[in-house]
């Protein structure tokens, strides 16, 4: 009853009900790839990936053959997005749809539907590729995009 009117947070824990809430953890390293909060003993796994696996540890989000498929897909679709718009964006749509996390393919997306001048299919693609890899440990990727985009009249939805 203490927390009617509201919760008082500090951090992830409340300081007068001890209620947790999955945000303002203070995450301690373990090993290179997971966290641990110190307060409440939640759990975060960020792995470095590249070239769909992880450069630290030997964790894979997909199997090494479907990732060689996304791949070829996703290189398919770079061949041919200056020519083949269309087509590009069926092998960009097929690379993620053999791998969900492929931050790469959700950039080339979007740079697919920005050149069909359907912005918010673009954005929406951008900050998704910004965010994956972001959570995948590659955040020099992540600002790398920013950087590309930062001239174009929806940057402040990207960031
Ligand atoms: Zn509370
Ligand atoms: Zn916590
Ligand atoms: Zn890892």
């Amino acid at each position: 009853m203490a927390c009617l009117f509201g919760h008082k947070w500090s951090g992830c824990r409340c300081d007068k009900c001890g209620k947790i809430r999955d945000d303002g953890h203070s995450f301690t390293e373990k090993s290179r790839c997971t966290a641990a909060c110190s307060v409440c003993g939640a759990e975060r796994v960020r792995h470095h990936i590249e070239n769909g696996m992880c450069t630290v540890c030997d964790h894979r989000p997909v199997s090494e053959a479907q990732y060689l498929m996304a791949r070829k897909e996703l290189d398919h679709a770079v061949e041919m997005k200056s020519h083949n718009k269309g087509e590009a964006l069926k092998h960009v749509n097929q690379a993620i749809k053999l791998y969900p996390d492929f931050a790469s393919a959700y950039h080339t997306r979007g740079e697919i539907n920005f050149s069909f001048t359907d912005v918010s299919r673009g954005v929406t693609d951008i900050k998704k590729a910004i965010k994956l890899f972001e959570s995948q440990g590659r955040s020099d990727n992540a600002e790398s995009i920013r950087d590309e985009y930062k001239d174009r009249f929806f940057y402040k939805k990207l960031v």
